[in-house]
């Protein structure tokens, strides 16, 4: 057994690339509250670009990028629907709520992809006395649904119709590229719709800190000034945003083998006796498998993979997840796998 911890915890767990802590080393900076930082600057230039929108705003993480966004676009008292597996309603602290005064308004849907026939009956109607519809929130990919990508036609279609009734659409993009990676079209096309947009460089793409939005430049001014309200506000943080530009350029190009590395994971374990898992769901980089029928429960199988160097997760009584990144290569998947049938073989 090699001593090399295996780490699918999940892909935010990456270490900066020595392309990355070069750019970090060397990053020009400034006082980014004076918009003085010429790493910053570019950054959020680029990811402009690269969706096709006017505006880009480095944020210090995906949760502060999405609740910035919800912010921008609701007022308290008002309500955001949103999946009811999803990220922003069951690990972001309510922040919502807590700092923004709305409340979510849950629909659930299989494998995390709403459609607009299942938000309508949501929609509130338009009488003073009954809180109002202010945003509808979509994950793409869809980490709790196991990595799941929206079809660009169904996303398309809730932002045609929400728009129609004057109700914005935010997309929590965590994982776009990887989404965008699986359809095989680019990720402005495939958000175009969506009135503003949140993804992270902290995930697959590598980078060791931060997220961004895009939006138009209007849009993005009010985020700035919410950022600056929630404490997001940083100073010379060029040598972050130098990570991120590696992470945005180079990122997207490694995510195809993390996919390939996740199919790996995935058809090993669905060849171990009592583990349940379809490789054909499994359409990006997140493994979600049961291990109800192994007669071990999650935390007892993460432990006990813990002890043999294979770091997973639990996302319940009966399920756990793993994660591919760059980070880990198609020998430590096969390592991974053989380790798990041999914990589960051995039923404890
Ligand atoms: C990771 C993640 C976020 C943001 O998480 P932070 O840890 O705050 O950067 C948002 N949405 C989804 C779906 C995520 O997976």
């Amino acid at each position: 057994m090699s001593d090399k911890i295996i780490d699918l915890r999940s892909d935010t767990v990456t270490k900066p690339s020595p392309a990355m802590r070069q750019a970090m080393a060397e990053a020009e900076v400034g006082d980014d509250v004076y918009l003085e930082d010429p790493t910053v600057n570019r950054l959020q230039s680029r990811a402009a670009e690269i969706f096709g929108r006017e505006a880009g705003l480095f944020v210090p993480s995906g949760s502060m990028g999405n609740l910035t966004c919800i912010m921008a676009q609701t007022f308290r008292g008002q309500e955001v629907i949103c999946e009811a597996a999803g990220h922003i309603y069951n690990y972001e602290m309510a922040s919502m709520t807590a700092l923004g005064g709305v409340l979510p308004r849950l629909v659930a849907a299989a494998d995390g992809i709403l459609t607009w026939d299942k938000i309508a009956p949501a929609i509130r109607e338009k009488v003073y006395y009954r809180p109002q519809t202010a945003l509808i929130s979509l994950e793409n990919t869809h980490n709790m649904a196991g990595g799941t990508v929206y079809p660009t036609d169904v996303a398309e279609e809730i932002c045609d119709r929400a728009h129609e009734v004057g109700i914005p659409v935010h997309l929590d993009g965590a994982r776009i590229f990887n989404a965008a990676v699986y359809l095989r079209q680019d990720v402005a096309a495939i958000t175009k719709k969506f009135d503003s947009v949140q993804f992270c460089l902290s995930k697959g793409l590598g980078a060791p800190v931060g997220s961004m939005i895009v939006g138009s430049r209007d849009f993005i001014e009010r985020c700035r000034a919410i950022r600056k309200m929630l404490g997001g506000g940083m100073r010379q943080v060029g040598v972050l945003a130098g990570a991120g530009l590696v992470a945005l350029e180079e990122g997207p190009k490694l995510l195809p083998r993390d996919h390939e590395n996740a199919q790996i994971l995935a058809q090993g374990l669905a060849r171990i006796p009592g583990i349940q898992i379809d490789p054909a769901k499994v359409q990006t980089n997140i493994v979600i498998f049961n291990i109800g029928k192994t007669g071990i429960n999650s935390s007892q199988l993460v432990d006990q993979l813990n002890r043999r160097q294979v770091l997973t997760g639990a996302v319940d009584a009966e399920r756990i997840r793993v994660v591919t990144h760059r980070d880990v290569g198609r020998a430590d998947c096969e390592q991974a796998v053989r380790v798990i049938g041999e914990v589960v073989g051995a039923g404890y």
